[in-house]
C-alpha cells in the first residue's frame, strides 16, 4: 500500500493523508471522499502510513503531474515565507476548473507553429539595440530595464521575446492588473500569431482562465500574458520572464495568501536559471538599490524614440479653494485650440471626499471602517471605498438634526463638472473605476481618444498605467499634496512615481507639457520632477531610508491582528509582541491606520530584521498561524 497526503485549494495548511493500492506520481490529481462528498485534490507528498486508518483514493484522474515538482517546491517554499495556508497558495496558483473536473485533462505537448511578423519600417535606436544584447538569454540574471517614458521599453523585451521563441523555449509577461487592455494585447498580436498567445487576468471566466493555462502549459502557445497570478503558470520550457511596470503596486496580493508576484517569478527564474527583465520608467527604490550594488544587471535606456523631447514640466500655485488654476485654464484653452487632448489627474474618485454637517461638524463614516464615506452624485449616494458599502444620504445630520449638510474636497466627479462648465465646447470625459466597471467602456474610452473623440480626459490614477495615446499634448495634475499625505515611508516613492508616469503621458509625437498644481510650489522634490531626475531623487531618498533604516537597509514583516471585538484584537498583537520584544527591532504595536475595516479591529506592529529568514523561521516556530493574526511580509500598503 501506498501513503500519499492529498492538498485541496481550502485554507488549510496541511495535505490529507489518502492510501492507494498503485502508485501515483506527485503532482497528479485524485479524486476522494473529503468529509462525505466526493472532492478533487493534488497528491502533495508520499508519505509514511499514518497511525490512524486512512481512505483509499477513489480515482486517480492525470497520468502525468498537473503540477510540477518544480511548482510544488515553490509553494511550499512561499508558504513558509508567506506564512499563509498551503492551500490557499494551491488555491491561487491553478485555475478553479482544474478541481471540478473529475475526468483526466489531456496534458500532451501540442506544439503550434508560432509566427513573428516583423515590426515593417522600424528602426532601432542605438540604446535599445545594446540593450537588447546585454540580455544573456542563456541563464539566470534580474535585468533592470530602467527607461524614460516613451523611451521604446516594450520594443527591447518583444524583441527578447522573439528571441526567445526563436530558441524554441516560451515566455511570461506579466503586466499590472490595469494595463492588460485590448490595447495592449494588439501590441503582441501585431508581432506574434495570436494563436500562439495565452491571456490571464481576473475578468476572464473559470472556462478561459483554464482554457489559456492549458494551451500554455501544453505549449500550444508560446507567450503568456498574465496579471500576478499568471506568476505560477506552468514553466515548463520557459526562457525568459518579464515583469511590465515593476513598480505596479498591482503585483502584490494584499489577501491571504499575501504574496508578491516579482519575487516569486525572480524566485523561479533562479530554480530554472532563466533571465528575468524588469521594466519601468520609475523603479522601486530597492530595484535601484540593486541595480547600483550589482544584484541586477541595469539597463538603461535615456531617449525617447524618435528624438521626442521629454515634456516640460511646471508647478503652479494654486489655492485652497481652486480647482483648477488661471494659469491651468489658460494652458488647457490654448491646448484645445490646437486641437490636443488634455488630461487632468484627480486623486480620488467620487464626487466630493466626504459629507460633513455645517452645523456641528459631523462627518459621515462608514459604520464597518474607520473611513469617511465618499459622496457621489451620478448615484445620489455615499460609498466607502474600503469595503464597497453603499449608503442613502441622509437628509437631517443625525447627531444634531441639521439640515446643512456639506460636501468637502473634490474628487474626480466633482471635477468633470467643473471642467465641463469651464470649457463648454470640449467633449470631456471621465476615466476612473466608476467609469470603467462596465463591461467595454474601458475599450471605448480608449478608442474613443485614439480617434481624437476626448477633448479633455478627467481621471484617477488610472491615468498614469501605460496607456500611449499620442494625442495627449497636456497633462494637468492637480492637488500635488495630495499625492503624498499617506501613511508609508514610500510616500515619496510612490508619489513621484506617479506624477512621472502620468507626466509620461504627454507628448509621445511632439513635445508635450505638464502643469504641476500645488499649495507650496517650491518643494524639495519639485526640483527632481521639473528635472525628469528620477536618479537624483533616489540619491535623496536612499540617504533617508538608511538613516531611518527602512528597506533596502533592512526587511519588514507586518503583523495584524483582527477581531470583531477591540480587546480581543489588542490582546492577540500584546501576545504577539511579548514573545517578539525581546528577540527584534519592533515598531508598535499601535492602531492600524484604518482601525475598523470591514468591522474588524485591527491593531499592528512592524519587524525590522537584516536576516530574513531567520526571522521567518522564528515567526513560524513560536507564532505560527494562527486566527485572527495575518503577516504580510515585505509589505507594500500599511493601511
Ligand atoms: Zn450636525
Ligand atoms: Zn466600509
Amino acid at each position: 500500500m501506498f501513503y500519499y497526503k492529498v492538498l485541496f485549494p481550502l485554507a488549510i495548511d496541511y495535505g490529507f493523508v489518502y492510501q492507494s493500492e498503485i502508485d501515483v506520481k506527485v503532482g497528479c490529481r485524485v479524486l476522494v471522499d473529503f468529509k462525505g462528498s466526493e472532492r478533487v485534490g493534488v497528491i502533495w507528498s508520499k508519505t509514511q502510513k499514518p497511525a490512524y486508518t486512512t481512505k483509499p483514493i477513489l480515482r486517480v484522474l492525470d497520468e502525468d503531474s498537473i503540477v510540477s515538482d518544480e511548482l510544488i517546491g515553490c509553494l511550499k517554499f512561499f508558504s513558509f515565507y508567506y506564512m499563509a495556508k498551503i492551500g490557499l497558495f494551491l488555491k491561487s496558483a491553478l485555475p478553479r476548473k482544474i478541481f471540478e473536473i473529475k475526468d483526466e485533462i489531456d496534458l500532451s505537448e501540442a506544439k503550434a507553429n508560432l509566427e513573428v511578423f516583423p515590426k515593417k519600417f522600424f528602426k532601432l535606436t542605438e540604446e535599445q539595440r545594446k540593450a537588447i544584447d546585454d540580455v544573456d538569454l542563456s541563464r539566470f540574471g534580474v535585468y533592470l530595464l530602467f527607461g524614460v517614458t516613451g523611451s521604446g521599453k516594450t520594443e527591447v523585451y518583444l524583441k527578447l521575446i522573439e528571441e526567445t521563441v526563436k530558441l524554441k523555449k516560451k515566455a511570461v509577461v506579466l503586466v499590472p492588473e490595469i494595463a492588460l487592455t485590448p490595447q495592449y494585447i494588439s501590441v503582441f498580436s501585431n508581432r506574434f500569431s495570436k494563436e500562439s498567445i495565452s491571456i490571464m487576468h481576473s475578468r476572464l471566466t473559470k472556462k478561459e482562465k483554464f482554457e489559456n493555462w492549458l494551451k500554455f502549459k501544453r505549449s500550444e502557445t508560446s507567450i503568456l500574458i498574465g496579471t500576478r497570478s499568471a506568476v505560477f503558470a506552468s514553466f515548463e520550457e520557459v526562457g525568459l520572464i518579464v515583469i511590465d511596470e515593476e513598480n505596479d503596486e498591482s503585483y502584490k496580493q494584499e489577501n491571504q495568501p499575501a504574496y508578491n508576484a516579482k519575487d516569486i517569478a525572480i524566485y523561479r527564474a533562479k530554480k530554472k536559471n532563466i533571465p528575468v527583465i524588469l521594466s519601468s520608467a520609475t523603479p522601486t527604490i530597492e530595484s535601484l538599490y540593486k541595480a547600483k550594488k550589482g544584484k541586477f544587471k541595469m539597463i538603461k535606456l535615456t531617449k525617447r524614440v524618435g528624438g521626442i523631447e521629454l515634456p516640460e514640466i511646471k508647478f503652479v500655485k494654486v489655492e485652497s479653494d481652486e480647482l483648477l488654476s488661471k494659469e491651468s485654464t489658460e494652458s488647457i484653452k490654448s491646448s484645445l485650440d490646437r486641437s490636443e487632448t488634455v488630461a487632468v489627474l484627480v486623486n480620488r474618485r467620487g464626487y466630493s471626499r466626504y459629507l460633513v454637517c455645517e452645523k456641528c461638524g459631523y462627518v459621515f463614516k462608514c459604520p464597518n471602517c474607520s473611513v469617511s464615506l465618499v459622496y457621489h452624485k451620478e448615484s445620489n449616494s455615499l460609498k466607502c471605498h474600503w469595503c464597497d458599502s453603499v449608503f442613502e444620504v441622509p437628509k437631517v445630520c443625525p447627531k444634531c438634526g441639521s439640515l446643512d449638510l456639506k460636501e468637502k474636497g473634490v474628487g474626480s466627479q466633482k471635477f468633470e463638472e467643473e471642467v465641463r462648465g469651464i470649457f463648454k465646447d470640449a467633449k470631456v470625459q471621465r476615466f476612473d473605476r466608476d467609469v470603467t466597471l462596465k463591461k467595454d467602456s474601458f475599450k471605448k474610452i480608449i478608442n474613443d481618444l485614439h480617434n481624437g473623440d476626448i477633448d479633455i480626459l478627467v481621471g484617477t490614477q488610472m491615468l498614469s498605467k501605460g496607456h500611449d495615446v499620442s494625442r495627449i499634448g497636456l497633462v494637468v495634475i492637480t492637488d500635488f499634496e495630495s499625492l503624498f499625505s499617506i501613511p508609508d515611508f514610500r510616500a515619496f516613492e510612490k508619489g513621484l512615481s506617479l506624477i512621472i508616469q502620468t507626466a509620461g503621458r504627454s507628448g509621445r509625437k511632439s513635445k508635450g507639457s505638464v502643469i504641476v498644481q500645488s499649495l507650496t510650489p517650491e518643494t524639495h522634490l519639485s526640483e527632481f520632477i521639473v528635472n525628469h531626475d528620477y536618479c537624483g531623487f533616489y540619491e535623496e531618498e536612499i540617504v533617508s531610508r538608511k538613516i531611518f533604516n527602512y528597506p533596502p537597509f533592512c526587511r519588514l514583516i507586518r503583523i495584524v491582528s483582527s477581531s470583531t471585538k477591540s480587546e480581543k484584537s489588542l490582546k492577540l498583537i500584546e501576545d504577539v509582541y511579548g514573545v517578539l520584544k525581546d528577540e527584534f527591532v519592533v515598531v508598535g504595536p499601535s492602531k492600524c491606520p484604518i482601525f475598523k475595516l470591514r468591522n474588524k479591529f485591527r491593531y499592528h506592529l512592524i519587524i525590522k530584521t537584516t536576516a530574513i529568514l531567520k526571522t521567518i523561521d522564528f515567526l513560524n516556530k513560536k507564532i505560527g498561524m494562527r486566527n485572527g493574526i495575518y503577516f504580510d511580509v515585505d509589505p507594500i500598503n500599511f493601511f
